[in-house]
This record gives C-alpha cells, sequence and structure tokens, in this order.
C-alpha cells in the first residue's frame, strides 16, 4: 500500500467481494513461487480452499520466478529448469492434477496479435516483462495511428518455435507454447541462448508414469463407487 502497509487483507477482501458478487467471472490467483516460498503454497492453497471452497470459479496457480536481471536463471532463490520441474510434478501429484499434453497453438499475450498491455499512461506494451520500460513502449491509446509496427512483428513472429530448428524436432512440438517468447527474443538479441523448453522434458517418464498412475487410481476408484 502506499503508506507502506500490507496488501494482503486488502486484496483478500476484494477477492471475497467479487467472489460473493458474481459467479460469471472467473479469477485466476497467480502465485508466484522460488526457493524461499516453495513449501507455502500447498498452505496458501488449503487456506484459500477452507475460505472460498464453496466457489467453483476461483483457480490458484503455481509461477514459477525466472531470475530476469541476470544471464542465468538458476541463481540465488530461482530454480533451475531441473528443480521447477520436480517442484511442479510434485505439486500436479500431491493435488492429483497431473495432466496429459494437449494441442493448443503456441503463445501469449506477446505473441497474440490483438493482446496488448497498457500502462497508466495510456502507453501500449507486448509483454509483462516489459511493463514500465520506456525503450518497450510501442504506442499508445492517444495516438493509435502511430503504432511501431516492427515492434509488434518481431514480438509475434519472430523468433519461433516454427523456425527453430530444436524445435521442429521435438517431440512436444506440438504440445509445446515453444517457452517464453520474451526471453527467445532476449538470447536472439545477446546470442545467448537459454532453454525456454515446456518444464516436463526434464523428466519425461517421471511425468508420464504419474500420469498413469492417476489415471489408475482413479479408475479403481471408479470402480468401487
Ligand atoms: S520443448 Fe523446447 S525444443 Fe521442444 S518445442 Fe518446446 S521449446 Fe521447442
Amino acid at each position: 500500500m502506499p503508506d507502506g502497509s500490507g496488501s494482503w487483507n486488502v486484496i483478500l477482501d476484494n477477492i471475497d467481494m467479487l467472489l460473493k458478487k458474481t459467479n460469471d467471472i472467473k479469477l485466476t490467483i497467480r502465485c508466484n513461487i522460488d526457493k524461499t516460498n516453495k513449501n507455502d503454497y500447498q498452505v496458501l492453497k488449503e487456506k484459500l480452499k477452507t475460505k472460498w471452497g464453496e466457489h467453483s470459479n476461483y483457480y490458484i496457480y503455481p509461477a514459477v520466478l525466472r531470475d530476469h536481471g541476470t544471464d542465468h536463471s538458476s541463481q540465488c532463490n530461482f530454480f533451475s529448469n531441473q528443480e521447477a520441474s520436480e517442484f511442479l510434478l510434485e505439486e500436479s501429484i500431491k493435488n492429483n492434477q497431473v495432466t496429459y499434453f494437449s494441442l493448443h497453438p503456441p503463445g501469449c499475450v506477446a505473441t497474440q496479435l490483438n493482446s496488448y498491455l497498457i500502462g497508466p499512461d495510456g502507453e501500449f506494451y507486448k509483454c509483462w516483462n516489459d511493463l514500465g520500460r520506456t525503450d518497450k513502449v510501442f504506442g499508445s491509446v492517444f495516438t493509435p495511428y502511430k503504432i511501431n509496427q516492427k515492434f509488434i512483428f518481431d514480438y509475434i513472429i519472430s523468433p519461433s518455435v516454427f523456425t527453430d530448428k530444436n524445435c521442429q524436432d521435438c517431440v512436444f512440438f506440438f504440445v509445446c507454447e515453444g517457452g517464453c517468447q520474451w526471453q527467445r527474443l532476449k538470447d536472439m538479441e545477446e546470442n545467448k541462448p537459454i532453454s525456454t523448453c515446456v518444464f516436463a522434458k526434464n523428466q519425461l517418464t517421471k511425468y508420464l508414469e504419474a500420469y498413469y498412475s492417476q489415471k489408475m487410481a482413479k479408475k479403481k476408484q471408479d470402480f468401487y463407487d
């Protein structure tokens, strides 16, 4: 809060209000995770379930934090790709939510043509990581005909899973979003590739075994019900 006090209760009260008022808005709560709070995620999840259990229109998910301030995302409190992969698989197993890979088109806000972020002064950005960076502004709601189109197309099509040789040869091609486009662009500019691969790739066998066990357990359960 501007006066330095915490915003926890304010956020919870606001969510409370929203959930009581309508079922029409699906609320997604992103919980940022790194090594320092990885054990708190489950606790928070249980707390929120106790609080809002009867509401089905909210969903909480763990978002693995990345260190965009350095060249490597495995430093200090940040997970390495392997650690992130292990954490996410463990969480899915604990919650019976190991999902099978599904076909979906690659992309996020950064790679979709009509998705933008609008800053407090009406300025346009293409990615959350750029918010507040004046060198990443490509237009404004106040001057809609003055848009830096090259900037947009850099984000949308250059580079992409479709042109990346590793992706073309990868078994995950049709089920992977190709990872963070912001990171891909950064890597291209700096010529320092960092893996943007889907976390499950780090332990595919474990992942598939967990999915199989979960499916078998459910079948058994259905049989006895
Ligand atoms: S897992 Fe990695 S190599 Fe495979 S399609 Fe995704 S980004 Fe490309």
